[in-house]
């Protein structure tokens, strides 16, 4: 029988969500000391622990089917692969930062100057849309101490909440893109590989509608039911069970996440009475 293998990152700030994802696929895998590979119990996928930025080479060649990592290692390493889902965790902004005491006006202000980054790639074809000529000094890591020891005039790196550039005295002038975790797969997979794949992603959908919905029940006052109704069409429709007092209705139904605190208040207003909200786990239409 055929298996999928899943390149996920061995250690690191999406090693822990991505696993927690196929976790909440109900994937079930045993690897407590994180070797090398690992076999899921129940459900035909391995999965490899690498370092992301290997994980665009061995997807392009085959040696991993998919993988999960962060976008800006897809542009950057701009392998022949497809980017197949967004997955909404690991969100990042891609930034130039400069000295903090620096007077930033716009782009120009990059022009002639040394810029040092992990990201070349990215980097270059952005200052050649912008055609600004800027001189790269590629480094693998610690961009942000780049200024200070005299390597670079600026730096392009990750930046999530700020507080790492700030302390090493820079300031953030501009973002170039923004980057969140991705699934990214090999695009020859075999039909098997595929059928596997699409198992997976019916689930992640199960899983993500799940967590952008909630279970609603509520009691109403018969009289107001159809107005009710109206504020909650849930998938079909709302269910509604008689209570004891015959003059009121429970009703169940589904809501979606964003806008429950708008629909509990107009619910209120409606006479409804002991709502409960209540997570789901999965959710199939
Ligand atoms: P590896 O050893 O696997 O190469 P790494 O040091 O390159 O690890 P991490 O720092 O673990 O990588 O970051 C992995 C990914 O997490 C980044 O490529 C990016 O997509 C995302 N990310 C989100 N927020 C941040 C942040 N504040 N700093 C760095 N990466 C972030
Ligand atoms: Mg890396």
């Amino acid at each position: 029988m055929s298996t999928l293998k899943i390149a996920v990152q061995k250690s690191g700030r999406l090693s822990e969500k991505s696993l927690q994802l196929l976790e909440e696929c109900g994937i079930k895998i045993s690897n407590g000391e994180r070797k090398l590979k690992a076999v899921a119990q129940n459900f035909p996928i391995e999965i490899l622990f690498l370092r992301d930025d290997d994980i665009p080479q061995y997807v392009e060649q085959g040696v991993a089917d998919i993988g999960i990592l962060g976008e800006n290692e897809v542009w950057e390493k701009d392998k022949e692969i497809s980017i197949i889902q967004q997955l909404g965790f690991a969100g990042c902004r891609m930034s130039l930062a400069i000295p903090k005491d620096e007077v930033y006006t716009d782009l120009n202000y990059f022009e002639g100057k040394r810029i040092a980054t992990s990201y070349p790639k990215i980097l270059i074809d952005f200052f050649a849309r912008n055609s600004i000529n800027v001189f790269i000094e590629e480094i693998s890591g610690s961009v942000e101490i780049a200024t200070s020891i005299g390597l670079a005039d600026a730096v392009f790196d990750i930046v999530s909440t700020g507080s790492t550039l700030l302390m090493n005295g820079l300031k953030e002038v501009a973002t170039v893109t923004k980057s969140e975790a991705v699934l990214i797969s090999n695009p020859n997979l075999t039909p098997e590989n595929q059928a596997i794949l699409d198992k997976l992603l019916f689930r992640m959908q199960s899983v993500r509608e799940g967590k952008q919905n909630k279970y609603i029940l509520l009691n109403a006052p018969n009289a107001a039911i159809e107005r009710i109704c109206s504020l909650l069409p849930g998938m079909k429709s709302p269910t509604i069970l008689p209570l004891v007092n015959k003059d009121w209705s429970s009703l169940h139904s589904v809501i979606q996440e964003d806008d429950y605190w708008e629909i509990i208040e107009q619910l209120k207003n409606l006479g409804a009475e002991g709502i409960l909200i209540i997570p789901i786990e999965k959710m199939i239409r």
